[in-house]
C-alpha cells in the first residue's frame, strides 16, 4: 500500500506574533530569510514538493519583519512548491466577525488555506472564497509543551489519516507539528523528532494514509544546525521510502485533487 507525506510550512514573518510580545522574536525573525533558503535547498536536493502558506501581507512592500515578496519569489522560483494561503493579516478566526473573516479570505487567493493558529470557523465563507482545501488541525492539542513533550519521549505514534471532505472542502489534518527548540523545549534531545517522523512515515505507509508534518520556518531559529540535521534526515528517511515505491510525497493541492477525482 502507498502512504503520503504532506509538509505543510506556515509563513508569517512576525505576523504570527502580531497580538503577542514579539521582542524576542525580532533576532528569530532576522534568521528566516536564511532559514528558508536552507529549507529550500533541502527541498530540491531530495526533490520534495511543499505546500507554503503565505500571510497576504508578506506580499506588500514595507520593512523585512512584515513584508517578504522576495521569500515569495524564492519559493516560487523553484517550481515544485504551492503557495497556500495563511490568511490576509493573521488574525484568530474565531475571534473576528464574519465580515472580517470575508476579508481575511480575499487574500491572497490560492487552492489551499492554512488557518492561523488552526483555529478553523467560517468554513462556509472558505469554500465561498474560492478555497478547496485546509488544514485540520492535529488530533492533540501540539501548542501545549508538555503534550509535545509527551509525544516525542514515548514515541507516540503521530495520527495519520485520509483526507476528509468537509462542507464541500478536503481537510487534509496536520499529523505532527516539527517542534522548535525554543525555552524549555531546547532540552529535547537530538533524534526524538525524527524518530516520531519515522513513526508517523511509516504509519502512513502500512495505513495507506496520509502523514501530515507541518511547522513555520523561525522554529528553526534555535538550535539551528541540530534541528536541520535532524529534519534533513526526515527528508532522506521519507526518499528512501519514496525510492521503494511505498510513499508518495504530496502538496495539499496535488492531495485533493487526487481525492475529488
Ligand atoms: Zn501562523
Amino acid at each position: 500500500m502507498n502512504g503520503t507525506f504532506c509538509i505543510s510550512i506556515d509563513t508569517e514573518l512576525l505576523w504570527g506574533r502580531k497580538d503577542l510580545d514579539y521582542s524576542k522574536f525580532i533576532e528569530r525573525t532576522k534568521k528566516e530569510r536564511d532559514i528558508i533558503k536552507k529549507l529550500l535547498s533541502l527541498f530540491s536536493k531530495y526533490n520534495i514538493n511543499t505546500t507554503w502558506a503565505i500571510v497576504g501581507k508578506l506580499y506588500e512592500k514595507g520593512d523585512e519583519f512584515w513584508c517578504g515578496k522576495d521569500i515569495v519569489e524564492m519559493i516560487k522560483k523553484k517550481r515544485i512548491h504551492e503557495l497556500a494561503s495563511h490568511s490576509y493579516s493573521h488574525e484568530d478566526f474565531t475571534k473576528i466577525s464574519r465580515k472580517k473573516a470575508k476579508q481575511e479570505f480575499k487574500k491572497p487567493r490560492a487552492f489551499s488555506f492554512i488557518f492561523p493558529r488552526n483555529h478553523i470557523a467560517y468554513l462556509d465563507l472558505l469554500k465561498k472564497s474560492g478555497f478547496k482545501a485546509y488544514r485540520g488541525p492535529d488530533e492533540t492539542n501540539t501548542t501545549k509543551h508538555i503534550i509535545q513533550l509527551i509525544n516525542l519521549l514515548l514515541n507516540i505514534p503521530p495520527r495519520t489519516s485520509n483526507p476528509i471532505k468537509d462542507k464541500g472542502l478536503i481537510n487534509i489534518p496536520g499529523s505532527m507539528y516539527f517542534v522548535s527548540a525554543r525555552g524549555v523545549r531546547k532540552y529535547i534531545p537530538y533524534g526524538l523528532r525524527l524518530r516520531r517522523a519515522k513513526s508517523g512515515i511509516d504509519k502512513a505507509i502500512s495505513k495507506g494514509q496520509i502523514f501530515h508534518l507541518w511547522f513555520h520556518p523561525v522554529d528553526f531559529a534555535d538550535n539551528e544546525k541540530s534541528l536541520f540535521r535532524e529534519f534533513e534526515n526526515i527528508l532522506k528517511y521519507a526518499k528512501s521510502k519514496r525510492d521503494k515505491n511505498l510513499l508518495e510525497i504530496k502538496t495539499m493541492s496535488q492531495i485533493a485533487r487526487g481525492f475529488s477525482k
